[in-house]
């Protein structure tokens, strides 16, 4: 897919500083990929990211969702990453593995969208209506097309890669990868701790709990949606200094969580069953974020498990919407627009925003090992 392939190559030339921002990222990446280069800054280093497809297994299945308008793709793309960093320009650290790159795109599907939805200016992420972008950016005077909005990658991590088996493969190819399965699951007992199988189960079990809960309220939220969604949220969390900063966060004077984290592959996720659920209008779901995580202890790179708790919740009565952003919120006051990754309040009325009542918002997090 062309959108994935440049979206490789951007977050390559992104790490290279050979340029700004990745253009074919959403405004909230972009503002996470910032956040990440300044911890990184922080501590004297740079990353370098070598992303190669990996050529034992094919594409992984796409799932998609939507409504006759906007499309979301969930995306699995399998490579071959290797992490460099660096430190005085002199290579210090160096790991290479097999990854399971995971993405959401969005598109439109309807290329005959309507005047009055709100999208965000490629340039400066400035949300604005798509009536009055004819006349470019009201915020930075930018000319542009719908094609420079859509397709956009909405949300990327990478994996630990669990799976080499492809359904589609020749006999040939499946013993091939049947030994490799082997392969990865020895060397995973001595390279993953125990808990992450047990979660593997624990997230197995997650998926029929969270879609029966939805269900109950009517919400069509797919699991895979939230799972990304609180990975992208905690992406954001983990590399910031001050994430009560972040919209999406409700914890007043929030430290920073893992200040001395610099990159990391999720390890898994999982919904604990026995306290999460649904009180009120509001669902609560505590969850464990396990990452394999490279950290800076004292000038060095360390490479290490890290465990996550965090509570998110939401308004199950207020429907999905396909077309929400945390850069393009309605203000229920004034009914104007505006990015709340960059304010704390709508900039036009001053009103504070109750972001539970349209997206999942973070309400607790703290690491546990
Ligand atoms: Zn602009
Ligand atoms: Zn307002």
């Amino acid at each position: 897919m062309e959108i994935v392939e440049s979206f490789k190559a951007q977050l390559q030339a992104y790490h290279q500083n050979s340029i700004a921002k990745i253009p074919a990222a959403n405004t909230l990446i972009n503002h996470t990929m910032i956040l990440k280069k300044n911890r990184l800054n922080k501590f004297g280093y740079s990353l370098l990211l070598n992303i190669k497809q990996h050529e034992n297994v094919g594409n992984y299945k796409t799932e998609n969702w939507g409504n006759d308008k906007y499309q979301i793709a969930h995306y699995q793309d399998p490579v071959f990453l290797t992490r460099t960093f660096y430190k005085n320009g002199k290579s210090i650290f160096k790991k290479s593995g097999e990854k399971r790159l995971y993405l959401f795109i969005d598109d439109i599907i309807d290329k005959d969208f309507n005047e009055n939805d709100y999208i965000n200016c490629p340039n400066c992420g400035f949300a604005e209506s798509i009536s009055a972008i004819r006349d470019g950016c009201q915020y930075c005077g930018t000319h542009f097309e719908m094609s420079d909005v859509y397709p956009s990658i909405s949300n990327y991590y990478f994996a630990y890669e669990y799976r080499s088996a492809n359904k589609t493969d020749t006999k040939a190819d499946k013993r091939k990868s049947n030994l490799l399965v082997w392969k990865k699951f020895l060397s995973s007992l001595l390279e993953v701790p125990y808990e992450i199988y047990k979660m593997r189960t624990g997230g197995l079990k997650s998926k029929p709990f969270f879609n029966r809960l939805m269900k109950q309220y009517n919400l069509n939220i797919p699991y895979f949606q939230f799972k990304d969604k609180c990975t992208e949220m905690l992406t954001a969390v983990l590399f910031s200094d001050s994430p009560d900063n972040l919209p999406f966060v409700n914890i007043p004077n929030c430290p920073a969580i893992s200040p001395d984290l610099l990159d990391f592959d999720s390890t898994g996720f999982a919904i604990d069953k026995e306290t999460s659920g649904v009180s009120g209008d509001i669902a609560t779901m505590n969850t464990t974020f396990f990452i394999d995580g490279y950290f800076d202890k004292n000038g060095k790179i360390k490479n290490t498990k890290a465990t996550y708790k965090a509570s998110f919740r939401r308004n199950v009565y207020v429907p999905f919407n396909l077309n929400f952003s945390f850069t393009r919120i309605n203000c229920k006051s004034c009914a104007g627009v505006f990015d709340a990754v960059r304010n704390d309040c709508c900039p036009y009325c001053n009103t504070k925003y109750e972001l539970q009542n349209e997206e999942w918002i973070l309400t607790d997090i703290k690491r546990i090992r």
